[in-house]
């Protein structure tokens, strides 16, 4: 056989068991990233996800969807908006409570984010309970926008993120 081996994008990922607390395993995506290569196949991955979407606005969950929604904003030509934890954005922000495993968070963004109407792909690297997801969209939504997907580069199947999000469309490339 000649040339090189394709890889999958899951090969990329490294497993560390008990972190950040027993019981856990966690799907290390700074592994992706830190691989030229893991990093192309992942955004190539992600824009073929959502090829021929409307989309008006891509929002990234702080902190990993950081790593990936400006560079897809970046490559179709679309604005990106943080989602932020509570207290980190200047300007006026709605805001809403995600419950999480253990325990609940509070999620930001700015009120002026896109004008009403606007279709907005959310993403982040990873849908574990789905929560952080389902507050980000009902911020969306309070805004008068509208989710045209959801799209995360992996998702773990066992804690049913995507029944949190039903009624939407979910993405995701890599299954635990
Ligand atoms: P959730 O709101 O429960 O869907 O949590 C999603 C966020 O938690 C994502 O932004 C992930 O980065 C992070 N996360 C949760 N569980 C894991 C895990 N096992 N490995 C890596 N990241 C995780």
């Amino acid at each position: 056989r000649s040339g090189p081996v394709k890889r999958t994008l899951e090969s990329y990922y490294t497993t560390i068991e008990d972190f950040p607390a027993e019981g856990i395993l966690f799907r290390d995506i700074t592994s992706v990233l830190g691989d030229a290569d893991g990093f192309k196949l992942a955004i190539d991955e992600m824009l073929k996800a959502i090829e021929g979407e409307a989309i008006d606005v891509i929002i990234g969950i702080e902190a990993r969807g950081f790593m990936f929604a400006p560079v897809l904003a970046y490559e179709l030509g679309k604005p990106f908006v943080p989602v932020r934890k509570a207290g980190k954005l200047p300007r006026e922000t709605v805001s809403a409570t995600c419950t999480l495993e253990y325990g609940e968070a509070t999620i930001e963004m700015h009120a002026d984010a896109f004008p009403p109407g606007s279709k907005v792909l959310i993403v982040d690297d990873l849908i574990a309970t789905g929560g952080t997801a389902k507050a980000t969209a009902q911020m969306v939504e309070e805004l008068g926008g509208v989710v045209s997907s959801f799209l995360f580069v992996s998702e773990l199947t066992y804690l049913n993120g995507r029944d949190l999000l039903e009624g939407y469309k979910v993405h995701s490339l890599v299954t635990f």
